[in-house]
């Protein structure tokens, strides 16, 4: 193998036979991914490059597409045994520790392959060396497998498709001789943080922090030290628990910029929702200050203490608290131990007389910008690593409850009969169909309960819950309108009574057109895809969307966007994106 590192200068003025050469390799046994790819010459840059020949990938026939899976040996199997892989395969299943299986992890991988080829058709693939390329452990292999054994044919067929471009961007780092340092570091910097977890799950391996419990706290005090050792000239926590790090411009009297996301997980949860929107800011200061480079504003980096409102009914509490809307009766809230919130605060030493001095006066504010997680398939189907957020959905969410009349199951005749459940079950299906119509707006039914139920009795009573959201509120609100109709209309026919209480109502926070513009500027400059996208989850960007402009950039998960589960999961390159990103935001703001 050359060891001669690839330069895209010399990619691009390449003849194309040339360039084929300089690409071998890549995509197992199949150079047309590569030849197509190099129709889009010339690459803005690696991330263009890596783009370009997902696309070629997506674009190809299916028999092309299985051709390629086909090509891919099997982990562990007969070619790994018989030495007959290529280099690239050969060192991967190495990394991972594949070629030094005990002879029980052998047979139980043997038995997963042959599961699966039934199943599917074609060979299990995994980009063993993993989010990070440092390689997966066999026992993340054989979950990995186990789990996706009983994924839906078409969807393992993408998923091996999404892992053979995630082994060719690791391939490609490897030839380009690019390492993407700050992605590392955010990357680790997020394993380092969830070995604090709350206890009952730690034990577990499960990742869960809530508001300030130890392992909160221990999470505060990582994060302040390692924004002391990123250069930041101001760190403290405050109030809430929140803790907030302040890079200063060169002249005092400059505005502030806000960023930020939150620390708190909700149980057994990731390892990136939240803290990625901290570190990635973190990775700029470090820079910025290791370049000894000040920005002609103040920088405000802020690890929001609760968003998730685990521990107690209060989400949003730490950018609640920076716009004055932290409510005082939270402070008497208990927890499942009966331990008041104000007690908790006491507890760690918070000063809750300082809270109403935390809200922000936003003449000093340029704006808010937060990057998160996806927390969504979207960008992962589209082999897409950042998203640009047009608005945070609205939403409204009601609490309902039909009723009808139980009776004898076996004595009442169909026709005569007041079915709480089927009533609900009739509104189920319309709430999919009017929802889809919109096609950005998402509605769910995702409690519902027939309370004392028999199985011998016609249900006469049905709970449910509706969570409906759209990009603006006029569109939640017709949302709203046509199910709470048909929802009349349902009952009416079917003779059965109904209620329904509002329990939420969240504006939709549309992004800032100049702040969304700039994260634009930012993904074209690396030459990464552009696509903007509404966030169906709320994010701490939306409370400060009540007092400054704002807007968000995402970031592609794994696993099809898995969240709010340990498999969540993103790539260090991703994230090395996000930085880089930011930190073209950060430095050229000024010339705005
Ligand atoms: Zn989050």
């Amino acid at each position: 193998m050359t060891t001669v590192t690839l330069t895209l200068d010399r990619l691009n003025i390449a003849t194309h036979a040339e360039a084929l050469q300089l690409l071998d390799g890549l995509y197992e046994h199949s150079p047309w991914v590569a030849a197509q790819a190099l129709a889009a010459r010339p690459f803005k840059s690696l991330t263009d490059l890596k783009y370009q020949l997902a696309l070629a990938l997506q674009n190809a026939s299916k028999e092309a597409q299985l051709q390629l899976i086909q090509a891919h040996p099997e982990l562990a199997g007969k070619a790994m045994v018989s030495q007959s892989l290529t280099a690239e395969s050969s060192n991967e299943q190495n990394k991972a520790g594949l070629t030094q299986c005990t002879p029980q992890e052998f047979a139980v991988i043997q038995q997963l392959n042959s599961d699966y080829n039934a199943r599917f058709g074609f060979p299990f693939i995994l980009a063993v060396r993993g989010p990070r390329g440092l390689g997966l452990n066999k026992q993340q292999i054989i979950e990995t497998f186990s789990r996706r054994l009983l994924g839906h044919p078409e969807f393992e067929r993408q998923e091996c498709l999404r892992n053979i471009n995630r082994i060719a961007e690791i391939r490609l780092n490897d030839k380009f001789g690019y390492e993407p340092v700050l992605g590392h570091l955010v990357w680790d910097w997020q394993e380092e943080l969830s070995a604090f977890s709350d206890p009952g799950y730690a034990e577990k391996g499960q990742l869960t922090v809530t508001y300030l419990t130890e392992a909160h706290r221990a999470c505060a005090q990582f994060i302040v030290q390692h924004m002391h050792d990123c250069g930041f000239d101001e760190v403290r926590i405050d109030a809430v628990g929140n803790v907030v790090g302040r890079y200063l411009a060169a002249t005092p009297t400059a505005k502030t910029l806000m960023t930020g996301s939150h620390y708190d997980t909700v149980r057994n949860g990731g390892k990136y929702d939240g803290r990625l929107g901290i570190f990635s800011p973190m990775a700029c200061v470090r820079e910025l200050h290791r370049q000894q480079k000040r920005l002609p504003f103040h920088f405000e980096v802020v690890a929001f203490a609760e968003e998730e409102g685990q521990r107690y009914k209060a989400t949003f509490l730490g950018s609640g608290a920076l716009i004055g809307d932290f409510k005082p009766e939270w402070l008497d809230q208990q927890d499942a131990d009966g331990i008041k919130m104000r007690d908790a605060m006491a507890h760690a030493g918070l000063a809750i007389e300082d809270i109403p001095n935390l809200q922000r006066n936003p003449a000093d504010y340029l704006g808010f910008v937060e990057v998160h997680i996806e927390q969504g398939p979207v960008l992962n189907e589209l082999d897409m690593p950042l998203g640009i957020v047009t608005s945070i959905n609205g939403s409204v969410r009601m609490q309902c409850e039909i009723i009808g009349t139980a009776s004898h199951a076996g004595t009442t005749p169909m026709n005569r009969r007041a079915d709480a459940a089927v009533a609900l079950a009739e509104l189920a299906l319309y709430v999919e169909q009017r929802a889809l119509k919109d096609g950005d707006s998402v509605a769910t039914i995702g409690m519902l309960q027939v309370p004392n139920g028999s199985v011998n009795v016609v249900p006469g009573r049905c709970l449910f819950s509706l969570d409906m959201r759209a990009p603006n509120n006029a569109q939640r609100d017709a949302l709203v309108a046509d199910i709470l109709s048909e929802l009349k209309r349902i009952c009416e026919r079917r003779g059965v009574q109904y209620k329904t209480e509002e329990t939420m109502r969240a504006a939709a926070a549309p992004s800032a057109p100049a702040w969304q513009a700039r994260w634009e500027a930012a993904v074209n400059a690396l030459g990464a895809p552009l696509y903007r996208m509404t966030s169906g989850a709320g994010h701490d960007a939306m409370k400060l969307h009540e007092v400054m402009p704002q807007a968000m950039l995402f970031v592609r998960g794994q696993n099809s966007g898995i969240s709010h589960n340990p498999l969540e999961s993103s790539t260090s390159d991703d994230m090395q994106l996000a930085v880089d990103a930011f930190m073209h935001l950060l430095t050229h703001l000024e010339s705005n």
